[in-house]
């Protein structure tokens, strides 16, 4: 019978992502909800001496595989590994997180395992033994609550940035075991040749504490310099509306929504964005949202936990300024 809960570790250049510790944190919740055990699942090149780490976060076991050919992720390579994985150890749940690379596993290893699969979920539970989960639909105009029937392992993706990391108990350790498997160079079609990185320094929207976001109230690319001095005051990032990415007046990695990135920070400001459904679902899981439009009837207002009625040209330096004050 299928038991435990099982979480797939994200890293990239040989560090954990953050996403990581978020769904460790979560398959802890979740196990002691369900009575059962934590295994982190960590592939990689030379990532063993960190895997014990995921123990302060509560994993009891942490299964690691090791080869070069698991860094960096290529889709081929994790599925063949962690699909002989999952049939071998027959895990109840098993936890990824839903990041660029988490959503494109997820998809692929669902469908090596023929089970179902949750994408992009912000809330998980459990209800008589089995994974329940809250997953956003219609854009972000409703929730829907998810159960699995069947279908083993439970699987499902979560929003990055929604689930909270534990406290750190450097007194918990797990066991660290060297997974098997075999990986046929024959089933790997695809190798990366080469990784552009963005040089900016910047921490991707996905992973942003906080994000200073602009629309086509914004009315020119050069305008986002106040945003830029906002966001580098505050320790956070700058976002565009799909609007302002049309016009070609920001990168289109850097917009938030339905046909950008999903993001939810805990502050999320939105200067002169009218507040799109499409815009909203990008970015309505945000904890703390700041609106900033002249247009009172404006329907960003009504997702915003904070609106200020007035001209952006007006508000942000005036703001910037203020937080300087307090810094
Ligand atoms: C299939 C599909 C997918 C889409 N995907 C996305 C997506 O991923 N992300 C996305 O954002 N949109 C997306 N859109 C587009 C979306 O419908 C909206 O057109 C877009 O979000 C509007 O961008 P905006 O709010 O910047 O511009 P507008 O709707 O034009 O709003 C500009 C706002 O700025 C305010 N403003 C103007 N000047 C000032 C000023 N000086 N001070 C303060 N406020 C000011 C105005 O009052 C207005 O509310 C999608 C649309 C479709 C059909």
């Amino acid at each position: 019978m299928a038991e435990g809960v099982w979480v797939i570790a994200e890293e990239r250049d040989g560090e954990f992502r953050k996403i990581t510790y978020e769904v460790v944190s979560e398959g802890r919740r979740l196990a002691d909800a369900l009575g059962q055990s934590v295994t982190a699942v960590v592939l990689g090149n030379g990532m063993k001496d960190k895997a014990a780490d995921l123990a302060q976060y509560g994993a009891d076991k942490v299964l690691v595989a090791d080869d070069a050919r698991l860094s960096p992720y290529t889709t081929d390579a994790y599925v063949a590994v962690i699909s002989q994985l999952v049939k071998n150890g027959d895990p109840a749940v098993l936890l990824i997180g839903g990041s660029v690379q988490g959503k494109d596993l997820a998809a692929r290893l669902s469908a090596n395992l023929g089970v179902g699969m949750a994408q992009d979920c912000t809330g998980f539970a459990a209800e008589d033994g089995n994974l329940v989960i809250i997953r956003p639909i219609y854009a972000g105009k409703a929730y829907a609550k998810v159960t699995f029937e069947n279908s083993w392992p439970q699987m499902a993706t979560s929003r990055p940035n929604v689930l909270s990391i534990n406290e750190p108990d450097a007194s918990r350790s797990a066991e660290v075991v060297d997974a098997e498997f075999s990986l046929d160079d024959a089933a790997l079609k695809t190798k990366v040749v080469d990784v552009a990185k963005d040089e900016s320094g910047k921490i991707d929207l996905t992973e942003a504490d906080k994000i200073v976001s602009g629309g086509r109230g914004m009315k020119g690319p050069e305008n986002y310099e106040i945003l830029e001095k906002l966001a580098d005051l505050i320790g956070g990032t700058v976002g565009a509306s799909r609007s302002a990415v049309d016009a070609g007046w920001r990168p289109h990695s850097d917009q938030v929504g339905q046909t950008g990135k999903v993001v939810s920070p805990n502050l999320y400001i939105a200067c002169g964005i009218s507040g799109a459904i499409q815009h909203l679902a990008g970015m309505s899981t945000s904890k703390v949202i700041v609106a900033i439009n002249k247009d009172p009837d404006a329907p960003i207002f009504q997702k915003a936990d904070y609106g200020v009625v007035a001209d952006l040209f007006d508000v942000v330096p005036a703001l910037t300024e203020e937080i300087k004050k307090y810094l």
